[in-house]
């Protein structure tokens, strides 16, 4: 718990200001996008990657903004698979419904995937909520991971309005 971040305090759910795009159960703000839990019992520490600033494509992206973003796609990628033990993850920006830019990171190939070839939109068995307390212990867990990785993160927001 050392290094370039601030202590990580409690995070503000998710919501833009500008599309309504809301998540509610943050992990952690990273350099450009804030790492949330995406509540799939499914894929125990499923979490969704959602760029902080509204934009509705990576391509239009400044140079900047996308390589922080790549950035923070694989360290959110990396503290998924400490916490888990996925010895795979599925990455997933697709923008057919949320106009904001957001990638779905997927822990895969553990011994919880009933279908490890199938993605998460066509998998069989049916996207069911996680228990409040596993939950809990998944947001834990993975902002140890990142925490232990030393993985850049911003303080705490002012307000969830930016
Ligand atoms: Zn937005």
């Amino acid at each position: 718990m050392s290094g370039t971040g601030t202590a990580p305090g409690p995070v503000q759910p998710y919501r833009c200001a500008a599309c309504g795009f809301a998540q509610a159960r943050p992990i952690s703000r990273l350099r450009v996008a804030t790492l949330c839990l995406f509540d799939d019992a499914r894929f125990p520490g499923r979490c969704v990657l959602v760029l902080d600033e509204h934009a509705t494509s990576v391509e239009e992206l400044p140079l900047d903004t996308a390589r922080d973003l790549a950035l923070d796609t694989r360290d959110a990628a990396r503290a998924i698979r400490t916490a888990t033990g996925a010895p795979r993850i599925n990455y997933a920006a697709f923008g057919n419904i949320v106009p904001h830019v957001h990638v779905h990171v997927i822990p895969r190939h553990g011994p919880w995937d009933a279908a490890p070839q199938a993605t998460a939109w066509d998998h069989p068995e049916p996207e069911r909520p996680l228990e409040t307390a596993e939950a809990e212990r998944l947001v834990a867990a993975l902002r140890r991971a990142l925490a232990a990785a030393d993985a850049p993160r911003q303080p705490q927001r002012a307000s969830t309005t930016t």
